[in-house]
């Protein structure tokens, strides 16, 4: 196999069999460049993390010479910033409080290159670097990061070792005409197979970003045909990854100043630089932006000023399959879904929240690294005019920010032993949610999750929702399929339509303890059907119909019993209490029904937000014991309030968790828990509800079960304010047991009752299990038969 690289490269020709050995030729470089100025030094520049509380803190920052030192920018909470040697004791004379996240940035720095010069030497002495996993020749590729030069070499390699597989391209040019080139990776012929667009280093300083999505390109090719999953992806999808999108703020930080974050523009004041990840034409020039040249989040003078962002605008207009993309970037852990200008959710946010929990699942499940995921503006900080919130907004595809290692520790200057770990992160998320989106062409749901119980009526809602997910769906091809009992045949259900998306079947159910059985089945616009569950009526949702009764209903209007904290509570101010809320900025004004809820803290009229909020520890509020005995399952609802820091900002760290016991408060299993990032976090009366059989581990119904709702300020000088009203636990039950006659549960003991008994069991005779072992004798047999029967008699005859 050979390897044609750039012309300032030697062309070495190998033979391996595996890309697993191939390497790069590395040459001594015939050219002579100049040799460039020293690199700006750090020396003394310290990482912090600082308690930002004002304006004025902020602009007492900027006049220190403080960097801001996060992806997403600065802002009145907590926020990282660089700062020079002695500007750590001028922040302390100014009361501004800061944690040392990092001591010396230089040290980071100067290790980082020494690291690449160690690879770099060994490359030139070996002739190549390693591009596999186990190469033979050669320093491993990702023992290092790499000048832009040897990035375009290495997706050079890659089109070369897999012709079949892999393509080069070109986005455009960057404002100081350097390429922004891609690579294509797909099996077989395009078809119309849906894409999948990743992109790295808009912010030209977050080096493991675009390490990150070129080890991704590597894995997905060097894994087709041994790696089910690349495989997989391969086959059905088209990977498109850009991996330097500011090509000369990259440069720039390799030669120049590693820090450098924007693109290199001259503004024309004595400034450089546009950040192209606020510059996108969509809600352009909002919150989180500036219009300040000198800014790291200066927006440009109009949306699509800049050569990168009108390229990478262009390629994805000119590529409608892109059905997922994600912007990658660096640091501080997180999967942000739009948006980014408003904390308004987007229309498809409750496929977002499933595919941010599977992707912070599949990242954290690599190395244990944590990772928080929700919509970014109410889980970080307002960005405005972000390529995400383009290309969900203008573009209408699913897309993404990463925030990819670490917390804060090094930053931008992730240790080089980091790139693969990091990049495995990465990689686990973009292929679980790409996987995930080849399995669901639509998305099919229950709010409360499948019902495992009904309610006994006549006419019984079943509310469920059917929107994107791969494909859009076409609204009039919804129908919910339903039967009594486990034999009769399907019917449709009578069907309206809630909210676009959101239905509601209206069925007839059986008595209590029969069961009915359910399927949906919805078209795409293109005419492809979807069944869910999957399986359709060979395998369909059963429930129960069962009886829901209040067995606790408190509209917090009078005392019912709750104690208002409890021994051992920490809290010293913001304790819990009952009433008519003196609203803030934080807490209700109203309660949610009524004049009186519980919340944390009274507040005085027109007093500050975090006047009586809870601090310094954990307020507990405590229900008083509820009677479930005998019921089979319960539900239980109510409406909450929770802020926990009205500024928001990425290292909240507080939570409202609501538990269960059982046992009259001897043990409690987390039933939910709020925050500390992302949805239900910033006020607003929010309706929750869940099945105790739901939790993990289930929680049985017994005499005595209480619930409590602990509101913790774990960090410090953070507002919290929590409020709870309108609780209803629901007892889920039927009086007596099925009637043991009523073999297919329909509610009806019937001569097809005796017929689908037989029939059983003769399948379980020819199968060998025991459905039909009605004398659990451990076998099947002619008693079996006979025991039914008589069960039917009875049955019949009146004894239920
Ligand atoms: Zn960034």
């Amino acid at each position: 196999m050979t390897f044609r690289i750039p012309p300032r490269l030697i062309v070495v020709a190998l033979v391996l069999p595996l890309f697993a050995a191939a390497s790069i030729a590395r040459a001594q470089a015939p050219r002579q460049p100049p040799a460039p100025p020293a690199p700006e030094r750090f020396d003394g520049y310290q990482h912090l993390r600082v308690r930002v509380e004002s304006v004025r803190d902020l602009r007492t920052l900027a006049s220190l010479g403080a960097i801001e030192a996060a992806c997403h920018g600065a802002g009145i909470g907590p926020s990282d910033f660089i700062v020079p040697p002695g500007a750590a004791a001028l922040l302390d004379a100014a009361g501004i409080a800061y944690s040392v996240l990092n001591p010396n940035i230089q040290h980071a720095i100067d290790a980082e290159r020494a690291a690449y010069d160690r690879a770099r030497a060994a490359a030139d002495a070996a002739g190549a670097w390693d591009l596999g996993a186990a190469g033979l020749r050669g320093p491993d590729w990702f023992s290092t990061y790499h000048p832009y030069d040897e990035i375009s070499d290495f997706i050079n390699a890659l089109v070369q070792a897999y012709p079949a597989l892999a393509s080069r391209f070109s986005v455009g040019p960057s404002l100081q005409q350097r390429d922004i080139f891609g690579i294509r990776l797909r099996a077989g012929p395009p078809g119309d197979r849906p894409q999948v667009l990743l992109n790295s280093m808009q912010h030209a300083r977050e080096w493991a970003a675009g390490s990150s999505t070129l080890w991704i390109a590597r894995t997905l090719l060097a894994g087709y045909g041994s790696d089910p999953d690349a495989t997989r992806l391969l086959d059905s999808f088209e990977f498109l990854i850009v991996p330097v999108v500011n090509p000369d703020g990259y440069v720039f930080s390799w030669t120049t100043t590693r820090l450098w974050r924007k693109n290199r523009r001259d503004n024309g004041n004595g400034t450089f630089g546009v950040d192209t990840n606020r510059n996108w034409g969509f809600q352009w020039g909002g919150e989180g932006s500036s219009g300040t040249t000198s800014s790291e989040t200066y927006r440009g003078p109009a949306p699509f000023s800049e050569p990168e962002t009108q390229a990478l605008r262009d390629f994805v207009l000119a590529n409608p399959r892109i059905l997922l993309h994600v912007d990658v970037h660096t640091f501080s852990q997180f999967m942000l879904s739009p948006w980014g200008w408003t904390g308004a959710l987007h229309p498809d946010q409750s496929l977002y929240a499933t595919l941010n929990a599977g992707m912070k699942a599949a990242a954290e499940s690599v190395a244990g690294s944590l990772f928080s995921a929700g919509p970014s503006y109410i889980t970080i900080y307002p960005a405005s005019g972000v390529m995400p919130d383009w290309v969900a907004g203008a573009a209408a595809r699913l897309s993404w920010t990463y925030e990819l290692r670490d917390r804060g520790e090094f930053g931008f200057v992730l240790p080089p032993e980091q790139i693969v770990p990091t990049a495995q992160e990465a990689w686990a998320a973009v292929r679980w949610a790409s996987l995930w989106l080849l399995d669901h062409s639509l998305f099919i749901s229950f709010a409360e999750g499948d019902p495992a119980s009904v309610r006994a009526g006549t006419s019984t809602a079943i509310d469920f929702d059917v929107r994107r997910a791969a494909l859009d769906p076409d609204p009039d091809s919804v129908r919910l399929y339903w039967r009594r009992g486990r034999a009769a045949p399907f019917q449709q259900a009578p069907l309206s339509t809630l909210a676009p998306g959101s239905f509601r079947a209206t069925i007839n159910p059986g008595p209590c303890n029969s069961v009915v059985q359910f399927f949906i089945e919805a078209s795409t616009t293109s005419g492809l059907p979807v069944s869910y569950p999957a399986a359709g009526a060979a395998a369909p949702i059963e429930a129960v119909v069962r009886q829901f009764s209040p067995a606790f209903a408190d509209d917090a209007e009078i005392d019912r019993g709750w104690s208002l904290g409890v021994p051992g509570d920490t809290a010293t101010a913001g304790q819990w209490v009952r009433g008519n809320p003196v609203g803030t900025s934080a807490q209700p004004e109203d309660a949610h029904s009524g004049l009186n809820c519980f919340f944390t803290g009274q507040g005085v009229p027109g007093g500050q937000p975090g006047a009586a909020d809870v601090d310094n520890g954990f307020t507990t509020l405590l229900s008083p014991a509820i009677n479930l005995a005998g019921a089979a399952d319960a539900r239980v609802s109510y409406w909450r309030w929770y802020v926990n820091n009205t500024q928001g900002n990425y290292t909240r760290d507080d939570v409202l968790t609501v538990q269960v016991s059982a046992d009259n408060g001897a043990t409690w299993t987390d039933a939910e828990i709020v925050g500390p990032n992302g949805l239900g976090t910033q006020g607003g009366w929010e309706f929750a509800s869940w099945y105790l059989s739901r939790l993990s581990p289930p929680v049985s119904p017994s005499a005595a079960v209480r619930l409590r709702f602990i509101a913790a300020d774990i960090g410090t000088q953070q507002i919290l304010e929590a409020a709870v009203d309108d609780v209803l636990v629901e007892a889920i039950a039927c009086a007596g047991a099925p009637c043991p006659g009523d073999w297919d549960r329909d509610g009806a003991v019937l001569p097809a009752d005796l017929a689908a008994f037989v029939n059983a069991w003769i399948a379980d005779l020819a199968a060998g299990t025991l459905v039909t072992d009605t004398d659990a004798s451990g076998d099947v047999t002619p008693a079996d038969v006979a025991a039914f029967v008589a069960a039917w008699f009875a049955s019949v005859s009146g004894a239920c």
